[in-house]
């Protein structure tokens, strides 16, 4: 399939009064039309600041885009106007979040909610829209769809609420959908309905989906690919079998044997020894070395290449597979 979008070193900043965290530094991957691309990693490692960049969604007085390029369609976001990027917003490309009553306007029925972006991106009538909207609402599981049109979210369940959010997302007939821990706020019988739905929507609208989450079982039932990072990089790609079966980055590694520990909030759930570094100290290192069991002194000194190492497609940025000579 062709590349439907491409990261290319992108660096995404925050200025803060600590200093400047890079959030995003230098990550270069490709998402493929149709095809559903995981984003892995624990929080705070630029996962969802990679899709706000992607949005344009990161930059205000704090946030900037500070080097690279996001190619859609083989045209750069990042030269687009506040303008032509609202044009791609919620049309090309929409996201869906965690928590869906957070985004959903409690003051507007469902209806008003799925027809605006009808009307302004597809300038359909009211009636046309409305139609279209009610299509939606069944396309995305929900019986008796012209009764939730005239409902407010608060009237609906969690998983329901989060099934309006994929049709308003979907409204569009989006190209890409970025959904950022879609099923995290939901117990785990509305987790699995959810993710049934996305499974089905790629496969009968082939929409590709970049799909944010922490969790490792949500990335082996739904991606194709896989990306994983670590303190605002890239340290792993492969497409997702070859990612499970053969893991190559120590973290990585870590990961699939990580269990979950009960109790613990659903962000911590990795069991690898050690803290993420401090993101405004980063230096041009291995960002993992100080809890990586297998650490050398090159691991300290430079930043490991990220390449193939084998396996065609798969990717690893780490020391142990470069031949580094008397570093050693
Ligand atoms: Fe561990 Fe070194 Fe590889 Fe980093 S580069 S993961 S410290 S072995
Ligand atoms: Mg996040």
């Amino acid at each position: 399939a062709k590349d439907l979008v491409q990261f290319r070193n992108l660096e995404t900043h925050f200025h803060t009064s600590a200093g400047v965290v890079k959030a995003v530094d230098k990550i270069s991957f490709s998402i493929r039309e149709g095809e559903t691309v995981g984003v892995v990693g624990e929080s705070g490692c630029g996962k969802s600041v990679t899709a706000m960049s992607l949005m344009r969604l990161v930059e205000g007085p704090h946030g900037v885009i500070a080097g690279g390029e996001i190619l859609y369609e083989g045209k750069d976001l990042l030269k687009l106007s506040k303008r032509e990027m609202s044009r791609i917003r919620g049309k090309d490309i929409s996201i869906i979040f965690q928590e869906p009553m957070t985004s959903l306007n409690p003051v507007l029925t469902i209806g008003d909610q799925i027809t605006e972006p009808l009307m302004m991106h597809l300038l359909l009538s009211r009636k046309e829209a409305r139609q279209r909207a009610i299509e939606l609402i069944e396309l995305v599981g929900i019986p008796r769809a012209e009764q939730i049109y005239e409902a407010y979210p608060h009237e609906l369940s969690g998983g329901m609420r989060q099934r309006i959010m994929i049709a308003i997302a979907l409204s569009c007939n989006p190209k890409l959908l970025i959904a950022d821990e879609p099923t995290t706020a939901l117990d785990v019988t509305i987790q699995a309905q959810i993710l049934d739905l996305m499974r089905e929507i790629k496969r009968k609208l082939g929409t590709a989906i970049m799909l944010i989450t922490h969790d490792l079982g949500v990335v082996a039932e739904m991606a194709d690919y896989v990306i994983v990072m670590y303190a605002g990089k890239i340290i792993e790609e492969a497409p997702v079998l070859e990612l499970f079966q053969n893991p190559q980055h120590p973290y990585t590694k870590g990961l699939l044997q990580a269990k979950p520990v009960l109790g613990q909030s659903q962000e911590r759930l990795y069991s690898i020894p050690g803290q993420v570094p401090n993101p405004i100290e980063l230096e041009d290192n291995c960002h993992f070395h100080d809890r990586c069991e297998f650490c050398m002194d090159i691991c300290r000194q430079q930043q490991p290449p990220f390449r193939e190492h084998g396996e065609k497609l798969h990717k690893t940025a780490c020391w142990l597979y470069e031949e580094v000579g008397v570093a050693r």
